[in-house]
């Protein structure tokens, strides 16, 4: 079988050395997550689980062009701390954590560098310091969440609840029907959007997550711009997250 090992960690620095000596590396993701409360049914390593999966199919589409950083599975997650079980880290710590990794990338000579986000809560303060992020490392360097890249057609004709990504609900329940269907407790569901989620649900939409992420990673290498805002979508609409307006 063809070796398509795409985690940094998952290489040898003998490896790893010569993979950037050839130039066959031209960029990397970060995948950031969360370990919080994910209602009564949901693993709490959803988010983390998720986006590592994403970043993994979409590094694999690239290989050997893009290489995955081990992922950042504890977030921002305070909003969730009454429900025990849920780990978080203070926003700045968790931003500067997200910097010395793409750094470390940097150091190791990756000009392209993905932030690739699956927890709603690392979204604002992420985007408050990308920017000086970017100029500090002088790399270019994204922040988005693999939803930010759904076509809102896609996703209002897929989920009845008319809303993504949501909390342990429609999407994230279908999606993790459809990649480790062991990891949803059916018996301690007590949510109602959640009690709508299929695996069908799931597979129609971690396609076009891939995608959609590996499109803008060959956009990066390419040098090109990536018109991606940092979103969600509800009632039929596509909201951007930091402004709140419709996008
Ligand atoms: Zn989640």
């Amino acid at each position: 079988m063809a070796d398509k090992r795409v985690f940094v960690g998952d290489l040898t620095r003998t490896e790893f050395r010569k993979r950037m000596a050839s130039g066959v590396i031209q960029a990397a993701i970060v995948p950031t997550g969360a370990t919080e409360q994910h209602n009564e049914h949901l693993e709490m390593i959803h988010d983390a689980f998720h986006v590592s999966h994403v970043a993994e199919q979409a590094a694999k589409r690239l290989h050997p062009r893009v290489v995955v950083a081990s992922p950042i599975c504890i977030g921002v997650s305070e909003q969730w701390m009454e429900h025990i079980g849920t780990l978080t880290v203070r926003s700045e710590i968790f931003c500067e954590y997200v910097y010395d990794v793409c750094d470390s990338l940097r150091r190791a000579g990756i000009g392209n560098i993905l932030i690739l986000n699956g927890h709603g809560g690392n979204v604002k303060p992420i985007m408050r310091r990308i920017d000086e992020y970017r100029e500090r490392l002088g790399v270019n360097l994204r922040f988005q969440s693999y939803w930010d890249v759904y076509d809102p057609e896609l996703v209002f004709s897929t989920m009845e609840s008319n809303r993504l990504p949501g909390h342990a609900c429609e999407f994230e329940t279908s999606t993790m029907l459809a990649l480790a269907p062991e990891r949803v407790h059916k018996a301690d569901m007590v949510n109602e959007a959640a009690g709508l989620a299929t695996k069908e649900k799931g597979e129609l939409l971690i396609g076009p997550a891939v995608a959609g992420v590996a499109d803008v990673l060959y956009k990066m290498i390419a040098g090109e711009a990536v018109d991606k805002p940092p979103v969600t979508f509800r009632a039929g609409q596509r909201i951007h997250m930091v402004t709140g307006e419709p996008v």
